[in-house]
């Protein structure tokens, strides 16, 4: 069985406990305007015509992104650091795109690294079928789950889905009692407004465990990845958040009985 990847990132350090591996997996449902990873939404491998300047010219050169990579390869890479994961806590983190958009490479993986007693990550926005989380989940020790917006309307505007599948997701995730991290990306003018961040805390504070939350402010590194894969980009004008908005949101999380973090 053969996987679509579109990076390896060895010493991670924001994806879990620890020291991580991530696998990116390729793929992915939504479309966020301010996904700054865009080659990761196509399901397969694509080329496209990089340009650099060279000595004053401009060289033009084809390269590809995302590669197949099998079950047996991929858990080779992520065995060689297991001293490292023993020593520091870590793991390995599968990220994206959407990682369970495929799904059996992914389970059999997670089945895999639960074998070896690798600590396992899933870095998911739960835009899934409730049984394919199910299923993974049983040899999942962490969820990393996004929440984007908890309006539904302005949720479909700036991903592309209903939001609904995911909040229900994350319900499903706490009663079977996984460990969930929470992220929020931080977008000025886009999900900041107390409204919003009230109503996630509403939800939030429903559930049986309250989990962690990761706040990550909005950057704009990866927006030059728009034009060089000739996809357009719909956040010009939006600012990153100062440090101090990000502190005022840490304090409204943190007065609500939250634990959190900034940046994963
Ligand atoms: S869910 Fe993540 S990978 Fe997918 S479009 Fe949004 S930011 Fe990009």
């Amino acid at each position: 069985m053969e996987g679509v990847i579109f990076d390896i990132k060895h010493y991670a350090l924001h994806d879990g406990p620890g020291i991580r591996q991530t696998v990116f997996l390729k793929g992915c449902p939504l479309s966020c305007w301010w996904c700054h990873n865009p080659e990761s939404r196509s399901r397969q491998p694509f080329t496209y015509v990089k340009e650099e300047k060279l000595d004053g010219r401009i060289v033009r050169e084809t390269e590809t992104v995302g590669y197949k990579i099998p079950v047996d390869e991929l858990l080779d890479t992520i065995e060689r650091d297991t001293l490292l994961f023993e020593e520091s806590g870590g793991g390995v983190t599968f990220s994206g795109g959407e990682p369970l958009l495929q799904f059996d490479f992914l389970k059999t993986v997670l089945q895999q690294c639960r074998q070896r007693e690798i600590h396992t990550c899933v870095d998911t926005t739960a835009y899934t079928e409730p049984e394919k989380l199910e299923a993974v989940a049983r040899y999942t020790n962490l969820f990393l789950v996004d929440i984007k917006h908890m309006n539904e309307a302005a949720h479909r505007k700036f991903t592309g889905v209903s939001n609904r599948q995911i909040l229900d997701n994350i319900r499903q995730l706490d009663r079977w009692d996984k460990t969930i991290i929470i992220r929020y990306p931080l977008i000025p003018g886009i999900n900041d407004d107390e409204s919003n961040l009230l109503q996630m805390m509403a939800f939030l504070s429903k559930l049986q465990q309250k989990p962690e939350i990761s706040i990550l402010p909005y950057h704009k590194i990866g927006s030059h990845k728009y034009a060089r894969f000739g996809m357009e980009y719909k956040m010009n004008g939006v600012e990153e958040p100062s440090a101090e908005a990000v502190e005022e949101v840490k304090t409204l999380f943190e007065n609500g009985g939250f634990s959190v973090n900034i940046g994963g």
